[in-house]
């Protein structure tokens, strides 16, 4: 995979993005064939990344993270959707919630010592959204948490969990009471020992086959402080909106980026044997290169505008206006369909050895999980959604 470092990169965010190269080199790559091939979770991706203490990554240093913000963050993903889409997406996925607790809960003292033990322990979060009856609508929930005397049960019917069973804790979006409306939402944290998960369908898919999505029925009890104190409306648009399209885009982005340096080690090849006259499919490399660095700079762009909101925010609650909603869902929709074609591009440079999944230039995992993009929350309830925002948003 290309180094993609700028010159105003910092000098920790260099080291950082070094690390994850070697630890990709090193554990992601080599196992990515059979995480695919046996849908399983990446256990040796996981085991490396905790050792290198990433899953806290984005949780503040006062609790003992990083402290990356969402650009360095999205870096990261970017650099290991080189390696492996599976570990890219569940990496991604786990860091959106501890955006959510980051950025909405840490007024909350439960919540500041369950930061400090994503740190210290590593623990690995998930989030079930999706609901049985309901499909991808993230901001309707039939499921209803109920309180009584400090203590919450939860059960849902979940079609898609991804990484259940290996998570530590997962996020359950909810209604916020049993008499409240569907849209009148909570989010819940559900610890693993507070859970149990019976499972609904299996996960044998085209693509992000080590997500493991299976399908559960989630029961749950818990202390009532592990309901996040704000309502999950302002939670979907300040953080869960615009945090997982941004690092979506940017795995997606690298995951895009390695079929191109397969596209480009075929055509290097090529011009060897004919020095001075640039093979033919030195063109379409050039022109693959402009669509791959358009979808970078489309989702950098993005994620420096959310930074921005964010630090002027001081902690996650910023208004959040149709234009930034609908930027942020058209960077989504954008991201899915261009790497579903750089893939195809870089597809057709490669020929044949692209095609076959026994040569070391296949692009089958590629273009398995690069179709995966568009239906992660479908393009076309998003655009559905930004269509309503077209009309009233103001001009601009
Ligand atoms: C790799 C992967 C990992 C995932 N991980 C998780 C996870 O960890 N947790 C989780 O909760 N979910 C997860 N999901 C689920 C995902 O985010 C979506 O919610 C789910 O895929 C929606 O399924 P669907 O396409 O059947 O449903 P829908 O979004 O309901 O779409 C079904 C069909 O109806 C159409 N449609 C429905 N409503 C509208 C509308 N309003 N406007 C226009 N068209 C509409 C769509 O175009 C589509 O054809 C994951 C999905 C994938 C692919």
């Amino acid at each position: 995979m290309d180094d993609l470092t700028f010159r105003t990169d910092s000098q920790r965010l260099i080291e950082l993005l070094a690390e994850v190269h070697a630890l990709g080199r090193r554990v992601i790559a080599p196992a990515a064939a059979a995480v695919d091939a046996q849908a399983r979770f990446p256990d040796e991706a996981f085991a490396a990344l905790r050792e290198a203490r990433l899953l806290s990554a984005y949780v503040p240093t006062e609790y003992g993270g990083m402290g990356l913000d969402i650009v360095e963050l999205a870096r990261i993903c970017e650099v290991l959707g080189g390696y492996c889409g599976s570990t890219a997406m569940v990496f991604a996925m786990h860091q959106i919630q501890v955006g959510c607790i980051v950025h909405h809960a840490l007024a909350s003292p439960y919540f500041q010592a369950f930061a400090r033990r994503i740190s210290d322990e590593q623990l690995l979060l998930a989030s079930a959204t999706t609901e049985l009856g309901i499909g991808g609508d993230v901001r309707t929930s039939t499921c209803a948490v109920e309180v009584e005397g400090g203590r919450f049960k939860l059960d849902k019917r979940a079609p898609v969990i991804s990484y259940g069973v290996e998570a530590d804790a997962i996020l359950v979006t909810c209604r916020r009471a049993p008499d409240a409306g569907p849209n009148d939402q909570s989010q819940v944290l559900v610890l693993r020992g507070d859970r149990s998960l019976e499972p609904l369908s299996d996960w044998d898919t085209l693509g992000f086959r080590g997500t493991r999505s299976l399908g559960f029925s989630l029961s749950s009890s818990g202390d009532a402080a592990q309901i996040l104190p704000r309502p999950y409306a302002d939670i979907h648009s300040q953080t869960m909106h615009p945090f997982s399209h941004v690092v979506w885009a940017a795995l997606w982005t690298g995951l895009a980026a390695d079929a191109v340096s397969h596209a480009r080690a075929v055509v290097r090849r090529q011009a060897r044997k004919t020095p001075g006259i640039p093979p033919p499919a030195a063109l379409r490399l050039a022109e693959v290169d402009t669509v791959l660095f358009s979808m970078r700079n489309n989702w950098l762009a993005t994620a420096t505008d959310y930074r921005a909101r964010l630090e002027h925010a001081g902690c996650g609650s910023f208004p959040s206006d149709f234009g930034f909603a609908i930027r942020v869902s058209n960077l989504k929709v954008t991201a899915s369909q261009l790497i579903v074609d750089i893939v195809g591009k870089a597809m057709l440079i490669c020929g044949i050895e692209g095609y076959r999944n026994d040569s070391p230039h296949s692009l089958g995992r590629h273009l398995r999980d690069a179709h995966g993009a568009a239906l992660m929350v479908n393009n076309d309830r998003i655009l559905g959604q930004t269509s309503t925002m077209q009309i009233v948003a103001r001009e601009g």
